[in-house]
């Protein structure tokens, strides 16, 4: 469907796009906007036009969240929810974290850096309740960010949104039950005791004994590996320092790498924001409501659709039936605004280069969506994407580079997410904690 909005742009119901084509050719209507494609009657208001209940669905994940628009009608057996649009929003967590990590690492020179020694202050700094970190937050805030996007397209008056708790012990071991569900792996051990049971005091690789062993993890935290002790294993010295940064299985140990179980970032980040989305779109002044995971997988299997993000948001909530789901679905990532940084820094931390002073670049910035006509050349023809922007003014188009900027046309200014369409049946790269544990 097509966003459509009035003379005054507030948001009347979107319609078809054959119709909107119409409009667009006897001139009643302009493009408003191009992603998500929005049109702009020129003769129509608001208050002249019949609005139906038309409501946005969420299911927030940890690294995509579904959102679904659905226009309402109730029928005998119930409502039934019709789709008018699909998306799903690919977070930027994981980014956010590694520059967190980046400056953290900046800041930790400076503090050595002109002082030889000073002894670390008395911890008494406290968090604030509700505060989430960084990359968590990003995520709510990407959420919260496009229900209120949505509400200047179309005219939402509810909400219903997926508040999902992953039980962590039960995606370890789904038979866990009684007094080992409360006890746990670490029961009756220290972590240390734990491993040197486990390993059976030798070293993971090398099988050697009677050594110093080192704890070490099994998958690195530099690739993604946790603190967790079901990645911990003991090794000795030469093994460590030979294994680097290679996970057990790069370096030639599968069954070492068997015993590690996969982290539960992932879980654990949907369980921290749910509450957080959940109070975010209550300010909104929306009728809000909050859902099982259970429920929308009970409607999924019901209604025999395919399990894919921006679907598992059509299937929140309680209705009779979905209908109109089979369509193209609007990919829409989150990229951020840029970067504070001034300089770059070549491998040693010394400088190297600096950036631009200034985003904008003739007019365009990085992220732009731009339309580009090439005459002739190695790059010939028309061009449409977004596009990264440099100094000198000889911009990359999507894969077309050295483009003058005197060939581009601007389309859309960056809005800090890029947009693509996909079919609505393949899954994205992007893993939904949901997807290990729908029930
Ligand atoms: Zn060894």
């Amino acid at each position: 469907m097509v966003f459509v909005l009035d003379k005054k742009k507030r948001p009347l119901m979107p319609c078809s796009e054959k119709r909107a084509r119409l409009l667009l050719k006897r001139e009643r209507a302009v493009v408003h906007r191009l992603q998500p494609f929005t049109i702009r009657l020129k003769d129509r208001l608001l208050e002249q036009s019949v609005l139906q209940p038309v409501g946005v669905k969420s299911d927030p994940g940890s690294k995509v969240t579904g959102a679904a628009l659905v226009r309402r009608e109730e029928t005998v057996n119930g409502p039934v929810d019709h789709a008018l649009h699909l998306s799903q929003i690919a977070h930027r967590g994981e980014m956010v974290h590694e520059r967190m990590q980046k400056r953290a690492a900046s800041r930790r020179r400076r503090r050595s850096a002109n002082l030889r020694y000073r002894p670390p202050r008395f911890n008494n700094r406290t968090r604030s309740q509700g505060l989430l970190a960084p990359s968590l937050r990003s995520r709510v805030e990407n959420v919260l960010a496009w229900v209120e996007r949505y509400r200047r397209l179309a005219p939402i008056v509810f909400v219903d949104v997926e508040t999902v708790r992953f039980d962590t012990q039960k995606i370890q071991n789904p038979e866990i039950s009684g007094v080992e569900y409360q006890r746990g792996e670490l029961f009756g051990y220290e972590v240390r005791g734990h491993l040197l049971e486990k390993w059976g005091r030798r070293c993971a690789y090398c099988g050697a004994e009677k050594v110093p062993l080192e704890i070490e993890h099994i998958v690195p935290k530099s690739r993604g590996g946790s603190d967790r002790v079901s990645n911990l294993s003991l090794a000795c010295r030469p093994c460590n320092q030979a294994k680097g940064s290679r996970t057990a299985e790069e370096f030639g140990h599968a069954e070492v790498q068997a015993k590690a179980k996969p982290p539960l970032k992932d879980a654990a980040a949907v369980n921290t924001t749910r509450y957080a989305i959940l109070d975010g779109l209550r300010e909104m002044e929306l009728a809000v409501r909050a859902w099982t995971g259970g429920r929308t997988k009970y409607n999924r299997v019901q209604f025999g659709i395919p399990k894919a993000h921006a679907l598992d948001a059509l299937c929140v909530g309680g209705m009779a039936g979905v209908s109109g789901w089979n369509v193209q679905v609007l990919e829409i990532k989150a990229l951020g605004r840029g970067q504070r940084c001034r300089t770059n820094v070549d491998a040693h931390g010394f400088s190297r280069g600096y950036r631009m002073r200034h985003k904008t670049v003739h007019g365009f910035r990085t992220g732009d969506l731009v339309q580009a006509e090439v005459p002739h050349g190695k790059w010939a023809g028309t061009h449409v994407g977004f596009v990264a922007v440099r100094a000198l003014g000889s911009f990359r188009v999507e894969k077309a580079d050295g483009i003058s900027w005197k060939r581009c046309r601007l389309l859309q200014r960056a809005d800090g997410y890029e947009y693509r369409k996909i079919p609505s049946v393949v899954s994205s790269p992007g893993v939904n904690a949901g997807a290990s544990n729908a029930a």
